[in-house]
């Protein structure tokens, strides 16, 4: 192969031959978005291509004039010789996994993906390939989820408990993504959900796509000399933990779910009463399922612990090595929430 399909340049990956962007940080002529969070859909591209379950988050995140065509997972696009295809990544609604084919050889850019259940969006899906571009947020051996009936009965009863001591349950979420999980996730015959405004916005997006969730009330919106919460189950997002805004829940039980909570004994717990580790990203058995399924004889590792896994893959023979993107982490800002520095 003279030149690879994909090449990082300063706006991010970018493959040369379909002259397009994937999940660029700058903007750019013609940008294929793996899904809505903010560090991969960025605002200010001339044209987006994302898959068709997205659409209401790409647009409430790009603008509503942005020009976004979107395309359903499977369905293939060519863009001067290059088949470009969409694939669900299980990561949130909409997310996927972009495969590229150029004269019989297959990349794979894996985005943000996760293989645990999520009622609100599309599995993940295994994709053949030569070349996998994985992310690996929590690629250190230490990050194992437990399954998602655990966690969720875990957070059901810690609901349980404080409605039957009076307090109102507080847990904070990612808005886009993790709170919808949760709020379809969880036992909503134990009480009300409330939402921050920030959930409710996404919510709403959700719904919209056709996405079945219980009924949630926005905290905006209902009488607060009721305090209607107590008992109910607020999700609100990372930012507003420690925030005037949570005061008004008192006697609370407050917890942040996030995937940073699986390393117990951190500073990291301190500042909320519960820790629960439900990640929307894969953990490292789950990142070992998804690149040897792939079939991948080359891996290039982003986002995250890339420097580990990719040892671990070349001493598993694998042809690895690592790939500087600059993603951030969407769970990063439950992390720094927990800290009480945001
Ligand atoms: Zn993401
Ligand atoms: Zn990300």
């Amino acid at each position: 192969m003279s030149e690879p399909l994909i090449t990082l340049t300063g706006d991010g990956l970018y493959c040369p031959q379909g002259a397009f962007h994937i999940d660029p940080w700058n903007a750019a002529q013609y940008a294929v978005v793996t899904h809505a969070h903010s560090d991969h859909a960025r605002a200010g591209s001339t044209q987006y291509l994302g898959a068709t379950p997205g659409l209401p988050l790409l647009q409430s995140r790009l603008g509503t004039d942005a020009n976004i065509r979107v395309i359903p997972y499977g369905e293939v696009l060519e863009r001067n010789g290059v088949r470009i295809s969409l694939h669900p990544a299980g990561h949130v609604l909409g997310s996927a996994q972009v495969r590229l084919e150029c004269r019989g050889e297959v990349w794979v850019v894996t985005g943000d993906y996760k293989l645990a259940v999520d009622p609100t969006c599309s599995p993940f899906e295994p994709v053949r390939c030569h070349t996998l571009i994985t992310e690996s947020t929590f690629g250190l051996p230490i990050y194992r989820w437990d399954s998602n009936s655990d966690l969720m009965s875990r957070i059901n009863s810690w609901w349980q408990t404080n409605k039957a001591a009076g307090k109102t349950s507080v847990i904070y979420a990612y808005s886009l993504g993790k709170a919808q999980r949760l709020m379809a996730s969880v036992d909503s015959s134990v009480g009300s959900i409330f939402t921050h405004g920030a959930v409710e916005n996404v919510t709403r997006a959700y719904r919209q796509s056709g996405v079945a969730l219980p009924p949630t009330y926005p905290v905006n919106e209902v009488a607060p000399r009721t305090k209607p919460w107590v008992g109910g189950l607020v999700i609100a997002p990372p930012s507003a933990a420690s925030s005037p805004w949570a005061k008004k829940f008192e006697p609370a039980s407050d917890a942040v779910a996030s995937g940073w909570m699986q390393v117990r004994g951190t500073r990291r717990r301190k500042a909320v009463d519960r820790g629960f580790a439900v990640s929307d990203h894969a953990d490292w058995p789950g990142l070992l399922t998804v690149i040897k399924e792939s079939g991948a004889s080359r891996v290039l590792a982003t986002h995250g612990f890339a420097q580990v896994l990719a040892r671990y893959l070349r001493e598993q023979g694998l042809d690895a090595g690592v790939i500087a993107t600059r993603y951030g982490d969407e769970e990063e800002g439950a992390e720094l929430a927990a800290e009480g520095e945001g």
